[in-house]
């Protein structure tokens, strides 16, 4: 165990948590763990080039999930740069919420329909 994955389960901690199945609680999961790797990445970034890897937390809708992802700052970034889009690892996708916009060995970048897109767009940590 790494001790980048340790502070990764501390911060996971911090999740206020609740268990309900409305697609705005999916929604605010996963925005939460936008935020989550939001942070993870800045701290990674300050010695590190766009083309290397650094490990997130799946972005799916699934409360107990918390699969590490392996993304270049590359694709990272240019998915953050939609609101709606998340990054999941494979068949963590829910049809109900979401569509896959781009499949890659790793992981899943899917989009959020609906309600939960709503949530993602309000939470967005790069809204100013
Ligand atoms: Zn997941």
């Amino acid at each position: 165990m790494s001790s980048q994955s340790s502070s990764i389960t501390s911060l996971i901690d911090t999740f206020p948590g609740g268990v309900t199945s409305s697609d705005e609680r999916k929604g605010e999961n996963e925005a939460f763990f936008r935020e989550l790797n939001e942070r993870l990445k800045q701290r990674a970034a300050e010695k590190q080039a766009a083309s290397d890897a650094f490990e997130i937390v799946c972005e799916c809708s699934l409360e107990t999930c918390t699969q590490r992802l392996s993304v270049t700052f590359a694709e990272y970034e240019s998915v953050r740069e939609d609101e709606t889009r998340f990054v999941v690892a494979v068949g963590h996708a829910d049809p109900r919420i979401e569509r896959i916009v781009s499949a890659t060995v790793g992981y899943d970048v899917v989009e959020k329909l609906g309600v939960a897109a709503e949530v993602a767009a309000e939470r967005d940590p790069r809204d100013d």
